[in-house]
């Protein structure tokens, strides 16, 4: 497959009336309302669902989904690329029927659910008629998935879950959750744990408290008790001890996403820096003409080609081999590096700014707290620098020798 980086015109116009849309219709949302989340809030009634209408009217709907669910089948490539103006506002992804985590609780859906289970839980979902919460992380640690303990036991057709789970975003909207429980705890370290759909109003489950994120209008992650709550035998998803197989499904293609709509992000932080280095004068001269700001203009420029192209690649890649194992170490590159792209954008934006970018009036305090949230949710930075070394260290082998080959030869050297 040839390297092209142009989009195809007949995409460009759908990527140009999106950019309208979201610029014009959706970010205002962003100040007017509360959690994206809350579907069921009379505001969010009145204001997202008609531009979720216009969205498919426009045939824009979920493209994520295949055609059999009614999506587009986009690739990865265009997917990215409409991310990358969905992300300007923190209600695009929920305007077009893409929002986390329902778009990878839906794959889970589509790839292991009965029909049953795809008729109550997963046309629902697409339809953003419910939304959903995927409960994987626990309380004494979220890094190391093998120190879970929340279980289920089998009991005659059911399976009993016990335990607390711990950032459960969303969950007190949800219609049902999808928890990862240890369903065999002497098997090898990741056969243990088996994948669950919990409908919400199952008896035994209890919110003990929902915490918030600076920069987040609501208190949306849930710290979640699990006291015996029974579900059918079919509702586990793939089989069992299979949970880290089915946990994949959901990944590869939500951190591209992510990674996009970070980089529109990190895009407006640039634009806001540009005019406010044109607009300020200082010792008669525009901030734009000082050395340290075009510096700071010059980096943060660079850092964003260089993050576009990163995923874009990795959008290319995982479109032309179809497997998202093969393209692991760009992913865990992605990343890894999509909160400091935002921090670092967003700290020059301030202080470009002034004492008006550090206040409330602007968000550049919300999009720094968002470069935090983005280096710990969906697994920290580290553990995923962990995954880009690793891959990159199996390209080499160690040398016997003492010193490396390419060593200079200082009677050469020398002379
Ligand atoms: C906004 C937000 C939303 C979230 N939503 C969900 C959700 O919906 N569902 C869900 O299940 N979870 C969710 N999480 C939880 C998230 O997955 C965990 O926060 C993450 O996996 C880290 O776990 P932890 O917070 O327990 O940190 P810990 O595991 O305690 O790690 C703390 C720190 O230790 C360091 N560290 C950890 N491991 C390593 C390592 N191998 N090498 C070097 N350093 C390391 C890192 O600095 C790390 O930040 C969410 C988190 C956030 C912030």
């Amino acid at each position: 497959m040839a390297w092209s980086f142009e989009t195809e015109p007949a995409f460009q116009v759908e990527l140009d009336w999106i950019s309208g849309f979201v610029r014009e219709k959706v970010e205002p949302l962003d100040e007017l309302l509360g959690s994206q989340w809350n579907i069921h809030d009379p505001a969010f009634v009145e204001h997202v669902r008609p531009l979720q209408q216009q969205v498919r009217e426009r045939g824009l709907w979920a493209c994520h989904l295949g055609p059999h669910l009614g999506g587009k089948g986009y690739g990865q490539l265009k997917l990215a690329l409409m991310n990358e103006q969905l992300g300007r506002s923190r209600f695009g992804p929920i305007v077009f029927g893409t929002q986390p985590p329902d778009t990878g609780n839906a794959e889970i859906l589509a790839h292991y659910g009965t029909d049953a289970q795809k008729a109550r839980f997963l046309e629902p979902l697409l339809a953003n008629d419910i939304v959903s919460c995927f409960a994987m992380t626990e309380p004494q640690g979220g890094a190391d998935p093998l120190v879970f303990r929340c279980t289920a036991m089998p009991i005659g057709d059911e399976w009993l879950i016990t335990g607390e789970k711990w950032f459960a975003s969303n969950a007190r909207y949800a219609a049902f959750y999808i928890v990862m429980a240890v369903t065999d705890p002497d098997a090898p370290p990741y056969r243990r744990m088996s994948m669950f759909i919990v409908p919400a109003d199952t008896p035994g489950i209890t919110i003990l408290r929902n915490y918030g994120c600076h920069g987040e209008p609501d208190d949306d992650h849930a710290h979640v008790r699990f006291e015996g709550v029974s579900v059918p035998a079919e509702n586990m998803l793939g089989g069992r001890g299979d949970a880290f197989v089915v946990a994949q499904v959901r990944l590869g293609g939500g951190r591209l996403h992510h990674a996009m709509r970070t980089l529109a992000l990190a895009t407006r932080a640039f634009d806001l820096m540009c005019e406010r280095a044109l607009s300020r004068f200082t010792k008669g001269e525009r901030l734009a003409d000082k050395q340290m700001v075009q510096e700071k203009i010059a980096d943060s420029w660079v850092e964003l080609r260089q993050f576009r192209l990163l995923v874009l690649e990795t959008a290319w890649l995982a479109d032309r081999s179809k497997d998202w194992n093969a393209v692991r170490q760009n992913i865990a590159a992605v990343k890894a590096v999509m909160p400091k792209v935002l921090h670092d954008i967003s700290a020059r934006a301030l202080q470009i700014h002034g004492s008006l970018g550090l206040s409330t009036a602007m968000p550049f305090t919300d999009w720094l707290n968002h470069s935090y949230l983005l280096g710990l949710a969906d697994g920290p930075t580290e553990v995923h620098k962990v995954t880009v070394a690793r891959e990159a260290l199996k390209g080499f082998c160690a040398t016997d020798a003492m010193f490396p080959a390419a060593m200079r030869d200082v009677s050469v050297a020398g002379r």
